[in-house]
């Protein structure tokens, strides 16, 4: 009896198996065709600048507009994109795309793009950068890379020549996610990000949990002695705006200020946030 349900399982579970793979391989040829038949899109979420308070520039986010499923968070295809090797080309169209698109914004509003680390591989990075700015001629200041933990997980020494080949460029370095990963104090020490993204699991909690307040306080802290700026993301209350603010946090980025949303929003998002004249933007909003 014990037998008989234990086999039971057992063929349930490949057939489960079976199911899950067919779907996996549909997803890798779907996701394989949708970068020819350009289904991604760059959202983009505005950062805001604390002291200049105004929108200091934004950070593209793809989405994958597929004709049946609608829009596909990242969530549901990264992973897979980084595993079927297709990130890189993904990659360098995210990149000429948001350099192509940022080149269209007034002058001095940056755009920030996510590395994969399996970009990372082979300075094929170094490539794509230099391809995006030269294609798009936006001047490499107004660029900035956004890298997690991950991407210094490895190869110690060809991962800091990558990066220090890719600051020779010209464009900045972000550590994103900050706090969510292994040791990241000793990762801080090896390389000089311009900027570290306080993770939004931190600032979620900030004014809540004590142990997150003190998290942030001190991560802006070493933000400060390291002569890194600092952003919280995950702004989604004035709460929440106002602590970071008070803390000493250079730029502030979350639902607060607006969701991601598509290029031609851009416009829109700088003007809400502009302090023209008086003391709280959202008054003019
Ligand atoms: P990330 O780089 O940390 O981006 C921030 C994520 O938090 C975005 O999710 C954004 O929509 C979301 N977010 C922003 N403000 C708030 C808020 O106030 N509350 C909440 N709950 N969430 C907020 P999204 O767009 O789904 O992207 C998820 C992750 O996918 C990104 O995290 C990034 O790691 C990855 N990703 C996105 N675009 C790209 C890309 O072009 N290339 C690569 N390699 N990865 C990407
Ligand atoms: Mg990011
Ligand atoms: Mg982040
Ligand atoms: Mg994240």
């Amino acid at each position: 009896r014990a037998k008989a349900d234990g086999r039971g399982t057992k063929r349930f579970f490949e057939v489960e198996m079976d199911v899950s793979l067919r779907a996996r391989r549909a997803l890798e040829i779907d996701l394989r065709e949708a970068l020819e038949r350009e289904e991604f899109e760059l959202h983009y979420q505005p950062i805001y600048d604390f002291r200049g308070r105004r929108i200091g520039g934004f950070e593209a986010l793809v989405r994958w507009r597929h004709p049946v499923r609608g829009l596909v968070p990242p969530a549901e295809f990264i992973a897979v994109a980084e595993e079927i090797g297709l990130i890189v080309p993904l990659g360098a169209w995210c990149l000429t795309t948001a350099c192509t698109e940022a080149m269209r914004w007034p002058d001095g509003i940056k755009v920030a793009v996510n590395v994969s680390a399996v970009q990372f591989r082979d300075e094929i990075i170094v490539e794509s950068v230099r391809a995006a700015l030269a294609k798009s001629r936006l001047p490499p200041g107004r660029l900035e890379l956004e890298i997690t933990e991950s991407v210094l997980l490895k190869d110690n020494l060809a991962t800091l020549a990558t990066l220090y080949a890719l600051r020779r460029l010209g464009v900045r370095i972000a550590m994103d996610d900050f706090g969510t990963g292994y040791s990241s104090l000793s990762y801080l020490r090896s390389f000089p990000f311009d900027k570290i993204k306080i993770d939004q699991s931190f600032v979620r909690d900030i004014t809540s949990k004590t142990d997150s307040g003190l998290i942030v306080r001190a991560v802006i802290g070493l933000g400060l002695s390291l002569g890194m700026r600092t952003t919280g993301e995950g702004i989604e209350t004035q709460e929440q705006f106002d602590r970071l603010r008070c803390e000493g946090c250079d730029e502030g980025q979350g639902y607060f200020f607006a969701k991601p949303g598509p290029a031609r929003d851009v416009p829109r998002m700088i003007e809400r946030w502009s302090s023209a004249g008086t003391g709280n933007s959202r008054a003019v909003a």
